[in-house]
């Protein structure tokens, strides 16, 4: 949720960043809509006013033809009234359903493009592996190895599903337990084990409703027994950001409590609408997939924001060195960061079977996606803390991938395959394993 404030004053930030992102949004309709709530609000308090300074004199009257006559004119007031109050509610439902889409203005430093093509490379870690022998993507070895079985997947749970199997889903657990150690143990993050299933309240909080509900899976009815719909979610960012929030208008942190540093795994559910015959095969976009998140929740200060993501990015990348798994770095321009973000940068690995054999670009494949959105889901969850002066400020909060398999399996995999048909495990996850290969 953007400031209507600021929006009033810089009607122009708003416009310029909607253009930025490619969303159609009408600034000047929701400022047409403010001002006549305003209006509304105006007429209504002054007849308030003179309606209740009607009563005082009502009690203060002696003559009771006098009272009388104010009493008629104090109840003239009313239909007027309760007219203003009903139309400000309307406006209000409606200006806030107008907000609720105003997206977040871009970042002056985030490159102004369309989509992901206008993407920029800001650094690359890592050569790509040049092999001796003709590599085979992870499905065929995967086959061969016995480390994951798709057409069990299809029967059971239809369209982009899979089974991971033995050394397959060995290999899936422990490169969430390498990436959960790592942030508990030696970034500093209290770890939580956290809902899938949420509400409407928390989905539209963290700025994936209303757009983006259609990558939603809807779960239950809501009746008369006390069920409720509720909806699963495509990331532990939901739940984690959503977590410190009150459930009152109460403000319940201090700045003392801040940042707080929070991680999970969770399983993740997306309906993926959209990409219909995009990566049908394997294991790159499924629609149930594990995920371990990053999620920081600090002061409202810009360049702290900044800091904790440029922090959080490194996070992610030193997992992928870790692994010892190429990648580079990307700046997502205005047009791929979406509804919520101020700031995107991906990162992409290196997956051999993706790579055309003349455009190294084409050899990249996402892994990991860190988000700087400054106050965005804060206002729109009521995030606040009070700062050192006891003055009642709205959070920042910021999100990125640790890691999420099994799409990480697909460099893994393909990275560390031997001309044996063999696969080499990294030496970070052997520890997990027990073996070397598989
Ligand atoms: P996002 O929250 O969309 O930025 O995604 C974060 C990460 O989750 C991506 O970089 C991928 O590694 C992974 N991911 C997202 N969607 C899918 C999917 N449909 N299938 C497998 N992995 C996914």
């Amino acid at each position: 949720m953007i400031d209507l404030k600021d929006l009033r004053d810089n009607p122009d930030k708003y416009r310029d960043g909607a253009k930025k992102k490619n969303m159609g949004v009408d600034i000047d309709a929701v400022l047409a809509l403010d001002g006549k709530h305003r209006q509304a609000q105006v007429e209504f308090d002054r007849l308030k006013a003179e309606q209740n300074l009607l009563s005082q004199k009502i009690g203060k009257a002696k003559d009771p033809a006098e009272r009388e006559t104010i009493k008629q004119q104090a109840a003239a007031m009313k239909p007027r009234l309760k007219e203003l109050e009903d139309a400000g509610r309307e406006t209000r439902v409606q200006l806030d359903q107008l907000l609720w889409s105003i997206p977040q203005p871009p970042d002056a430093d985030v490159p102004v493009g369309r989509d992901a093509t206008d993407n920029v490379v800001v650094r690359h870690w890592g050569e790509p592996r040049t092999f001796d022998f003709k590599p085979l993507s992870h499905i065929e070895i995967g086959k061969k190895l016995g480390l994951m079985d798709f057409e069990a997947g299809a029967k059971i749970a239809g369209s982009r599903s899979y089974f991971l199997k033995a050394g397959g889903a060995e290999l899936h657990w422990a490169v969430i337990r390498l990436a959960l150690d790592m942030m508990t143990r030696e970034k500093g993050f209290t770890l939580l084990s956290v809902p899938v299933m949420v509400r409407d309240n928390a989905m539209r909080g963290t700025g994936f409703f209303p757009a983006g509900r259609e990558q939603a899976y809807r779960v239950g009815e809501t009746t008369e027994e006390g069920d409720e719909v509720r909806f699963l979610t495509g990331t532990a960012e939901v739940a984690l950001t959503a977590y410190a929030a009150p459930e009152t208008d109460s403000v319940t942190l201090t700045e003392a409590d801040l940042p707080l540093k929070l991680t999970a795994a969770s399983t993740c559910f997306r309906r993926e609408a959209g990409t219909y015959g995009k990566d049908t095969a394997g294991l790159y976009r499924v629609h149930q997939f594990d995920k371990v998140e990053q999620v920081v929740i600090c002061r409202n200060d810009i360049e702290e924001s900044k800091k904790w993501h440029a922090e959080m990015l490194g996070y992610s990348e030193e997992l992928l060195k870790r692994l010892n798994l190429p990648h580079r770095v990307i700046q997502c321009c205005t047009g791929d960061i979406g509804v919520k973000n101020a700031s995107m940068l991906d990162v992409e690995t290196w997956m051999p079977s993706r790579f055309d054999g003349k455009n190294p670009a084409s050899g990249y494949g996402e892994t990991h996606s860190a988000s700087r959105l400054y106050e965005f889901q804060a206002r729109r969850l009521n995030l606040r803390y009070k700062d050192k002066d006891g003055k009642t400020r709205f959070c920042h909060t910021l999100n990125n991938t640790v890691v999420a398999s099994p799409r990480i399996l697909i460099p893994i995999i393909e990275n560390y395959q031997n001309a044996d048909g063999s696969v080499t495990v990294p030496e970070a996850l052997r520890g997990y394993i027990g073996r070397e290969t598989l």
